[in-house]
């Protein structure tokens, strides 16, 4: 797989986004986030959604040039609601951590609703943030009712989309990446069908189930986000075995992203319609809670802790990142945004393959060589 150099392709995404559409200091944004997800290893998230994000401008969805609006309840309260206005979700996503940052800091905690911000692409980046403002994060993210692939526990019919949530918590200097869990709240987030797919491989049983309640094993089967129930679904985390758990939680996800942010729940919207990401971000400020020294040494005792189990070389992590020691979460992404700084990103052919033909009918220079 070719190695791209993270700045060429930051600034490479950056003009095909002004070429769709996107003011220079949104482009400028959105390359930034979509890299991101690539250095992080998320090519689900990254540059690849590129052509997605064009069709969506084309089909109305998108409004590349509009800004968020931060609509405050009481003036200075610890909350309020931020409307995308349709615009990238990655623009969405600074100004929401702006105003949650400003509101956890001033009144110890705040909760920010999110409505209308079409794609808020890899949500451990908004928690990253907030962290590293040393503040405790935890986020709830729906689709506002389009695009759901999300069967509930016992069911073939798609109910959700992959509705993650997300957590973070700052290591006070004590490790090199904050603690995030960033996860869909399906066995697999969608994109990870699509690799598969695109890399011609078979899905685990585990992962999808077909309209005949049968494992769904090719995911070409799978059918996309907008193809409504006719086609497979992907099963709610844990499985056959514990997904009870997973349905709910997305149903939790659903109502505190849809109530808090006030957009649309499933169930709400045509859901072959395309999904906008409506969200609720909460943060904690842990200094309102005793003393920072006491909150490193236990991130630090609890890190120890974990990594002191062996990590048996028999003991499959399913889809997980597999390490030579046990990994926190967060700590994938990390490891991996070190390598692919200094190595180049990994693309996939087929992502590489499309943006090279968006290059061409824009008459722009990719940095894909020959
Ligand atoms: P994943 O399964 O790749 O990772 C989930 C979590 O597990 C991460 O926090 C990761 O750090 C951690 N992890 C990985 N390997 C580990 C290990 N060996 N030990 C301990 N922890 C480990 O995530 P996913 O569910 O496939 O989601 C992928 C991305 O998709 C996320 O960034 C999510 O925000 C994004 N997503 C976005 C939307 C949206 O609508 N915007 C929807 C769904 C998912």
């Amino acid at each position: 797989m070719d190695r791209i150099d993270a700045a060429e392709l930051e600034a490479f995404a950056g003009t095909l986004l002004q070429e769709v559409g996107a003011p220079a200091a949104t482009a400028e944004a959105v390359a930034a986030s979509l890299v991101e997800a690539d250095l992080k290893g998320h090519t689900s998230h990254g540059v690849l959604r590129i052509p997605t994000y064009r069709q969506m401008i084309a089909d109305g969805v998108l409004v590349p040039d509009a800004e968020p609006t931060v609509v405050d309840g009481t003036g200075d309260s610890a909350t309020a609601v931020v409307d995308g206005n349709g615009t990238f979700g990655q623009v969405v996503g600074r100004t929401a951590v702006d105003a949650l940052a400003e509101r956890a800091s001033e009144h110890g905690l705040a909760c920010v609703g999110i409505r209308n911000a079409t794609h808020l692409g890899r949500i451990g980046e908004w928690a990253e943030a907030i962290a590293e403002r040393e503040l405790c994060f935890l986020s709830f993210v729906h689709t506002s009712g389009g695009g759901l692939v999300v069967a509930p526990a016992g069911s073939t019919t798609r109910r959700f989309s992959t509705n993650p949530i997300t957590c973070a918590v700052p290591t006070f200097d004590r490790l090199p990446f904050p603690l995030v869990l960033d996860m869909a709240t399906s066995q697999v987030a969608h994109g990870k069908l699509d690799a598969a797919e695109a890399d011609g491989r078979s899905l685990p049983p585990e992962w999808a189930v077909t309209p005949e309640g049968e494992p769904l094993i090719d995911p070409g089967a799978m059918g996309s986000f907008r193809e409504g129930d006719t086609w497979g679904a992907i099963r709610p985390l844990g499985g056959t075995t514990a997904g009870h758990k997973g349905t709910g939680l997305a149903v939790m996800t659903e109502l505190f992203a849809g109530l808090l942010g006030g957009g649309p729940v499933a169930g709400q919207r045509d859901p072959d319609a395309w999904f906008t990401n409506g969200a609720c971000f909460l943060a904690i400020d842990p200094a309102r809670f005793g003393d920072r020294e006491r909150m490193a040494d236990q991130v630090e005792a609890l890190v120890e802790h974990v990594r002191a189990a062996d990590a048996h070389p028999d003991v499959p992590v399913g889809d997980a990142a597999k390490g030579e020691e046990l990994l926190l979460p967060g700590e994938a992404e990390h490891r991996t945004a070190e390598r692919n700084a200094t190595e180049g990103i990994p693309l996939p052919p087929r992502v590489i393959e499309q943006l090279a033909a968006l290059a061409d009918e824009f008459g722009v220079d990719g940095p894909f060589g020959e």
